[in-house]
């Protein structure tokens, strides 16, 4: 089950990426990490929110899309999400080469990780049956996010 947001700027996208650390928190099973996977088109604002959401785990190191590196790793100051595993599957071709050369699982496994992941349709068969599918749909100037019901936004 899904609900739909409207969001029709940037400043309604940083208050939904607040939102959304604080709402993730509530519901976190810390047996594991928290996989996100990010779905929508290219210029959607994926990386955006992912950067957003960064800010607000206290990451102070520049979040850039890890679009040529796959993936990058970084520490926040967050008590729960003690990092944040920015992924963006976009260029990977060959899912079982890049499952073991990335470890993918092991991220997934970690407990304290937030792992947001761009186009995670690339590796399918490693992302965990918990991750959370948010999806941005880019409107006119606008956006619409579809979430999870089990997310409750304050
Ligand atoms: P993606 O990672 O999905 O390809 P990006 O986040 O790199 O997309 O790019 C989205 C672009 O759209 C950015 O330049 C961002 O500033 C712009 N933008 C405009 N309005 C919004 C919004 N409401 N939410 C997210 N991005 C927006
Ligand atoms: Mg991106």
């Amino acid at each position: 089950m899904y609900q739909t947001l409207t969001i029709p700027d940037l400043s309604a996208m940083e208050t939904f990426g607040h939102q959304l650390v604080q709402s993730l928190q509530k519901i976190y099973n810390s047996d594991h990490a928290c996989v996100i996977c990010l779905n929508g088109n290219l210029g959607a604002g994926k990386t955006t929110l992912t950067q957003i959401i960064a800010r607000h785990l206290g990451v102070t190191e520049t979040v850039q899309s890890p679009t040529f590196v796959i993936k990058k790793t970084y520490t926040t100051i967050h008590p729960v999400f003690t990092h944040l595993v920015h992924i963006d599957a976009y260029r990977l071709d060959d899912p079982q080469t890049n499952k073991q050369i990335f470890a993918f699982e092991q991220d997934f496994s970690r407990i304290g990780n937030m792992v947001i992941i761009e186009w995670s349709e690339m590796i399918a068969d490693s992302i965990p049956d918990s991750a959370l599918i948010i999806t941005i749909n880019h409107e006119n100037q606008g956006r619409s996010i579809q979430i999870p019901s089990e997310i409750i936004l304050q």
